[in-house]
């Protein structure tokens, strides 16, 4: 067992000043949540949960999607599990549809009887399941996009209640992965308990680069709308998680954590490295080292900054 030679990943990771970071983890599953929490991972920080309709024969029904989210939360009892809802469309589409319905929380907005069922199915897990339960939206670029989940949780609570089923609201999230949510991070700040990076898609959408393509996260326009979220978050006092690929980057991870990311999700095999890589980590530095990063004009600028480390 070749992770059995390596060193052990810290359990709790803290910063040196003892600031408590979590390393949580990207999965589309309950059984790669249990994987995760094998590697450590202090909760889910992105259950994909298109996965589960693009991995089967279409949308699982309400009763299969409560039992995959309630197994998820289950097996973090002690800790937050992030849940979002379909991001269908782009390189994800639902299979059978013809292609035009639009991706993320909108495509959910655009068929709204599928949207209420996922919706009841997260509100049942989430009395059932042991772990906190955050259900976040992807591909936000409005703020009625939230406003309109919100109603639509209303009315799904409403109808659990009517029928007596046991449910509990879970808290809203917000992906923050297009322009549009980086231009309206304070509004969304101000209506969610917490924001999403989603560094694979904002970089490429910054960038105007497909997803396929390099996704270099190490250019100065896509790290100065990474700091422009997470300082809209921080005077709303709302925490961010990173949940891109870019997060498993030790060098990237650093600079995440110095712009004030408290929590990065990563593959759950990635999990024991960024532990050990955060645990002590000089915040102070990988705060200077952010500040630099962000007001440098060259993606060479940035490069030897991530080189140089905090
Ligand atoms: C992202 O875009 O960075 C992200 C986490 O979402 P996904 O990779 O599922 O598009
Ligand atoms: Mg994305």
């Amino acid at each position: 067992d070749a992770s059995a030679t390596e060193a052990a990943a810290p359990d709790a990771v803290r910063a040196a000043s003892g600031t408590p970071l979590a390393v949580t983890a990207n999965v589309g599953s309950a059984r790669e949540a249990a994987t995760a929490r094998e590697r450590g991972a202090d909760g889910v920080g992105l259950f994909r949960s298109e996965f589960l309709a693009l991995r089967s024969d279409g949308v699982p029904d309400e009763d299969a999607q409560t039992e995959a989210y309630a197994a998820a939360l289950d097996r973090f009892p002690d800790g937050e599990v992030a849940i979002r809802t379909f991001d269908f469309g782009g390189d994800k589409p639902l299979p059978g549809a013809d292609g035009t319905a639009p991706r993320g929380v909108a495509g959910s907005l655009a068929a709204p009887d599928r949207h209420r069922e996922q919706l009841r199915a997260l509100c049942r897990a989430a009395a059932r399941g042991a772990g906190d339960l955050t259900v976040v939206l992807p591909h936000v670029t409005r703020v009625e996009e939230v406003t309109a989940v919100r109603d639509h949780l209303d009315a799904a609570t409403d109808e659990l209640k009517a029928a007596g089923v046991p449910h509990e609201r879970p808290a809203l999230g917000a992906m923050v992965e297009t322009p549009a949510a980086v231009e309206l991070a304070p509004e969304l700040a101000s209506r969610v308990a917490s924001l999403s990076l989603g560094t694979n898609d904002l970089s490429r959408h910054v960038l105007g680069t497909t997803r396929d393509a390099d996704p270099s996260v190490a250019q100065p326009a896509v790290v100065r709308a990474i700091d422009r979220a997470v300082t809209a978050a921080a005077d709303a006092g709302v925490p961010v998680r990173c949940c891109g690929e870019a997060a498993a980057d030790p060098e990237f991870a650093a600079l995440l954590v110095g712009l004030g990311v408290t929590e990065l999700s990563v593959a759950p095999d990635a999990v024991p490295a960024l532990k050990r890589r955060l645990d002590g980590v000089d915040l102070p530095a990988a705060a200077t080292l952010a500040e630099r990063a962000t007001a440098a004009s060259t993606k060479s600028e940035v490069d030897s900054l991530l080189n140089e480390g905090p």
